[in-house]
């Protein structure tokens, strides 16, 4: 790779990942006038915001005494680094270069030299890609008994966890506080779990231990129902009645532009000195889950974004390398809020505007604009759609006027949303005279979508 960076210009220092780790780690470098930048990620190993993002409430984090929405925290994270001078690059990081110093990282095409490097590209939470995963996740499945468990779906329901390993066992006993009872369905004949946890699980009247299945598949309506558990030979060999269902069967580091030049363990993350964010290469750190098998916890990724960030700072000063940036002012302007959509009714509806919301605006729009027409359909909660939203207003703004774009919130305008056939969100949809051109499940790269608009134009 060339060493030139996006601005032209060596960066002091790089963060590659949004989660709680790589936004604590960017506002502290921040606020050391370090003018740090910030490869978000966007598809590539989940989602800017991390695991966070398709999480419901978070009700240990602390500072929060009733909860708050993984989305907004992640939100409420992303604007207090940004509102420190952040720079945020929303891209995967496409390759990493440690072979020199300095330090290189490809986003977009494009060659970043920087002189430190933060790592924390997070873990993906394993899944077992059966049929009807994704029509479940977050209806029914989850990979985070601990984030999850306690919302109202699965209060006093029939709950189940698929492992058997010390996550699966935690997880089924922190499971029977909220259900009315926990199957534990393992893969083989044995718990893989520390025997202080197995015996915990074994002993508690509450969890049934089913050995030697899988899971075969699932059922329900909008929400899941039931799942059908296969034995060895794979054949169906039980039923049950469930409102949810808990992966923990592992997760898997986000590493794989570091193989071969750091230092994996056995499961690929990163190893670092015990106890400290240093890792083999100088003036690269790791923070967050990418480099904990063990707690990944959003508030211990926080912690870790946090001491990189002081090791890198540290480091650079030490090196003669940091190039600090003066602060004017010196107290920054409050933090953006997040943009909310209008609902608009017959009243304030405007036939030109690039972006409205609710089911006036669509029908509207529908019936009478010329232009190309973006429907999303989103929810309050649903982290994706967060992250989505600002990406098509972008395009819109982009496209000045050409096109036109919708959101309709599944919660307030239900009807239409299952009248338009749409089962999830993030869900959209691009019209042209009242004809649909295509749609889209899930976050998109918004070149695809911009590109899309303008083959109609
Ligand atoms: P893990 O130890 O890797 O266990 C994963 C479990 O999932 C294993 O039982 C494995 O089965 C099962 N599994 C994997 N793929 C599967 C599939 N496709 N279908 C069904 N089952 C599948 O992961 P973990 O439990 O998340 O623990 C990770 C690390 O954190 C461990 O070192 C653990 O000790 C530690 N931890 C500690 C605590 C604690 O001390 N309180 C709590 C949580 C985690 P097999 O056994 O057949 O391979």
């Amino acid at each position: 790779m060339e060493a030139t960076s996006a601005e032209g210009k060596l960066e002091n220092l790089v963060v590659v990942g949004s989660g709680p780790a790589g936004y604590t780690a960017a506002l502290y470098a921040a606020r050391a006038n370090l003018n740090p930048l910030l490869i978000t990620g966007y598809q590539d190993g989940g989602i800017p915001g991390g695991q966070l993002m398709t999480t419901t409430h978070v009700e240990n984090f602390p500072g929060f005494p009733d909860g708050i929405l993984g989305p907004e925290l992640m939100d409420r994270m992303r604007s207090q680094a940004v509102r420190w001078g952040t720079r945020l690059i929303e891209a995967d990081a496409t390759a990493i270069d440690l072979s020199k110093r300095p330090y290189l990282v490809q986003v977009d095409g494009v060659d970043i030299s920087c002189q430190s490097l933060i790592i924390a590209t997070g873990a993906s939470a394993n899944r077992l890609g059966i049929a009807d995963e994704e029509k479940y996740w977050s209806r029914g499945i989850s990979a985070c008994a601990i984030c999850d468990g306690a919302t109202p779906q699965f209060r006093n329901e029939q709950l189940a966890v698929v492992g058997g390993g010390d996550s699966a066992c935690e997880e089924a006993v922190y499971l029977t506080k909220y259900g009315s009872h926990v199957h534990l369905i393992v893969r083989r004949g044995s718990l893989r779990a520390s025997k202080a946890m197995a015996d915990r699980v074994l002993a508690n009247p509450q969890i049934s231990v089913h050995w030697n299945r899988s899971l075969g598949s699932l059922s329900g309506s909008d929400w899941l129902e039931q799942l059908t558990l296969l034995d060895h030979a794979g054949e169906p060999a039980e039923t049950l009645t469930v409102r949810g269902i808990f992966y923990a069967i592992g997760h898997t580091p986000n590493t794989r532009l570091l193989k071969d030049q750091l230092p994996l363990d056995r499961k690929g993350y990163l190893i670092t000195t015990a106890g400290s964010p240093t890792t083999a290469k100088e003036g690269v750190f790791a923070a967050g889950d990418v480099a904990d098998a063990q707690w990944r916890q959003a508030i211990t990724a926080a912690a870790s974004g946090c001491q990189a960030a002081l090791a890198a700072e540290r480091w650079l000063s030490e090196n003669g390398l940091a190039i600090t940036t003066a602060r004017e002012p010196v107290d920054p302007v409050a933090a953006e809020q997040p943009i909310k959509t209008l609902e608009v009714t017959e009243a304030d509806f405007d036939q030109a505007a690039l972006w409205q919301g609710g089911s006036y605006a669509l029908r509207r729009l529908y019936h009478e604009s010329k232009k190309p027409l973006l429907v999303i359909y989103t929810s309050p909660d649903c982290g994706p759609c967060h992250v989505f939203k600002p990406q098509l207003r972008r395009i819109l703004n982009e496209l000045a006027g050409a096109a036109q774009g919708v959101e309709i919130n599944m919660n307030e305008d239900n009807q239409i949303a299952s009248q338009a056939g749409v089962t999830g969100t993030p869900t959209l949809q691009l019209f042209l005279n009242k004809e649909l051109k295509q749609q889209w499940r899930g976050v998109q790269q918004r070149s695809s979508v911009k590109a899309a608009i303008e083959a109609l134009l």
